[in-house]
């Protein structure tokens, strides 16, 4: 099998797809709260369209694909587009990040058409704060949990933005809500992506911090957890309890990073905090080749940048989060 590798040498095996840029929240660190510069709908990639990218990614050593947004559950269909890119060649391992609004509907079905792994993001378990962060309803958040467990997704991993005077008092109930329902538990430091109005930056919160805090009510022990991601694992001894910390500020992981993203609107991203791109819709509604599609992949993945510069140049990034697909 073809290897994509950088001019850093490092494997690009992962793609991030977004399959919309809308999304039914608005989480105060990723879109500002009368967000609706949606990108036109003749611009969003169609089935087709998606599954042929996803389709040479795979001829070129692709194996994993994570499907997100905005919410993809937003997206009509989904079920259908996962069915059809799990049954690709090459394509190994197929999952999804939500907010899990509608999760309860749509994750039987998500099951059956190959998704395995499945991420939610979940930043309170206060109906009043999480309504406050992200003004949606956490009632069908635990709902749509609750029917991932039935689906039997596994893991289900919780990504929660740790920030500062927002939700640092919640981390232990997150880890006990982990234990009892037996999630995996992420915590992510927010990054500075485009102005979402409600200084993101202000409430940066060090997750060394949190791991500091942790520490002193449960015992950490070094955890491993397959999956290839960036986030570096602990585990509450004695339990099953993996608790993962995504660093991108205070610990940048670009020297190992896998992947690239392809956002809605058919932009392959090289980098989350920078401009690298290649345009693939007009390729694509243009009739290239594949063998031309593959060619234009090999030369943007020569151009992945080196890192992010979210510490440096904090108000370079003006791509909010949905835009690229996070
Ligand atoms: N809507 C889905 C969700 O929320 O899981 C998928 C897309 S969302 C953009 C993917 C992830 O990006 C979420 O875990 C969210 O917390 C994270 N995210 C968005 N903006 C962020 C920011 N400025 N800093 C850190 N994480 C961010
Ligand atoms: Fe929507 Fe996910 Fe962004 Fe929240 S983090 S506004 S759920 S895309």
């Amino acid at each position: 099998m073809p290897e994509l590798i950088d001019s850093f040498n490092r494997p690009i095996e992962y793609l991030r797809l977004s399959v919309t840029d809308r999304c039914d929240l608005r989480c105060n660190y990723c879109m500002p709260r009368d967000f609706h510069d949606f990108e036109d709908q003749e611009h969003i990639l169609s089935f087709e369209e998606i599954e042929r990218v996803v389709g040479i990614f795979g001829t070129l050593g692709v194996k994993r694909v994570r499907l997100t947004g905005g919410e993809p559950l937003v997206r009509k269909g989904l079920p259908e587009l996962a069915a059809r890119l799990s049954a690709l060649p090459g394509i190994e391992d197929l999952s999804l990040s939500t907010n899990a609004v509608r999760l309860a509907k749509h994750a039987e079905a998500l099951a059956q058409a190959g998704i395995s792994r499945i991420n939610v993001s979940l930043d309170s378990l206060r109906p009043e704060r999480f309504k406050e962060i992200t003004s949606g309803k956490l009632e069908k958040v635990i709902d749509g949990l609750m029917a991932a467990k039935q689906a039997g997704f596994q893991p289900i991993k919780l990504n929660m933005v740790a920030m500062r005077g927002v939700n640092d008092d919640e981390f232990e109930d997150m880890v006990d809500f982990c234990l009892e329902h037996n999630f995996t538990l992420r915590f992510i430091e927010t990054m500075p992506m485009g102005d979402t109005g409600r200084g993101a930056t202000d409430y940066y919160l060090s997750l060394q911090t949190v791991k500091q805090q942790l520490s002193e009510r449960y015992e950490l022990v070094p955890g491993v957890m397959a999956g290839g991601g960036p986030a570096k694992y602990m585990q509450v001894a004695d339990t099953d309890l993996r608790i993962g910390f995504i660093t991108p500020i205070s610990q940048h992981f670009c020297e190992t990073c896998n992947r690239v993203r392809l956002s809605a609107d058919g932009t392959l991203y090289l980098c989350l905090g920078q401009d690298d791109k290649l345009e693939l819709r007009p390729l694509l509604r243009r009739g290239v080749s594949d063998d031309g599609l593959r060619e234009a992949i090999l030369g943007a993945i020569a151009r992945k940048p080196e890192k992010h510069e979210f510490r440096e140049k904090p108000s370079q990034q003006v791509r909010i989060m949905s835009m690229t697909g996070g």
